[in-house]
């Protein structure tokens, strides 16, 4: 299996995970040409996308969900709680066909092609947002932004997964120094907010050391524009894992570009 960024940030998330014969998209936050252009960037085409999955209804995750449903009659997948909000939400997607929308519910697996999706909900300021997992062939791929706090919970859903993609949306930091009004300061870093640098450095440390298997790849995604930098999230995550996780436990490190695809993580 594998997984790219093709957008994250706030200015929209678009991921692409395949297993070779299923091909899947979470979210699609960017514009519909811009996806189109990063895929062919990583040798893809929106043709060949089996479903598109929405995590959650905010406009930088289904801006362009409604043109890819009509223009490439993709299947969308979502609960009931997301669809409805992205459908009938202040930013509008349009009309999509009721046969190409999928309701799917927290907990409950089912299959795309031949990779297992499991979808679990996370807490995060939307109608009934949620993260996915992704197996196949024996290998697991596990993601989740958008999300105000991990717990036990959290950690057992991601759990043996052989790449994650997560989020490291903040300094604490600098969010706190920043210009964001303070009910914003607030929202972000309330428990239906954004998970921190800080908070994300903790759950890779969890993940890798509490995993049977290696944990290959760490993918630092959904980075604030505002209060963060690359470099920052990179250096808050692998200091910890540097202190804290023995040479063997160790996955190699990589932050999800904003406006362009990202590394290729691939499952040994
Ligand atoms: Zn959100
Ligand atoms: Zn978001």
């Amino acid at each position: 299996m594998k997984i790219c960024s093709l957008s994250s940030g706030s200015s929209g998330n678009c991921i692409f995970v395949s297993s070779g014969l299923t091909k899947i998209l979470v979210d699609a936050g960017a514009s519909g040409v811009k996806i189109e252009q990063e895929l062919a960037a990583i040798g893809e085409s929106i043709d060949s996308i089996d479903a598109l999955l929405i995590t959650h209804e905010h406009t930088d995750h289904i801006k362009s969900m409604g043109v890819l449903a009509r223009k490439h009659a993709i299947s969308i997948y979502g609960t009931r709680g997301t669809l409805e909000a992205a459908l009938n939400g202040r930013y509008s997607v349009g009309k999509i066909s009721p046969l190409l929308l999928n309701y799917i519910f927290s907990d409950n697996s089912f299959m795309v092609g031949d990779i297992l999706v499991s979808p679990f909900s996370v807490s995060h300021d939307a109608a009934d947002p949620v993260a996915y997992c992704f197996e196949s062939g024996g290998k697991k791929i596990g993601t989740a932004t958008d999300l105000g706090y991990f717990d036990d919970r959290i950690v057992e859903k991601l759990l043996n997964s052989d790449i994650l993609y997560l989020e490291s949306n903040h300094d604490i930091h600098m969010l706190e120094a920043g210009s964001y009004p303070y009910a914003l300061k607030e929202r972000v870093k309330g428990e239906k907010g954004h998970l921190s640098n800080d908070s994300c450095a903790e759950l890779v440390t969890r993940l890798c050391h509490e995993s049977v298997n290696h944990v290959s790849h760490v993918i630092l995604a959904h980075l604030s524009e505002e209060n963060n930098f690359p470099e920052l999230a990179f250096e808050t995550v692998n200091s910890e894992i540097k202190i804290r996780l023995e040479d063997n436990e160790r996955p190699e490190l990589h932050v999800a570009p904003r406006y362009v695809h990202s590394f290729i993580a691939e499952t040994l």
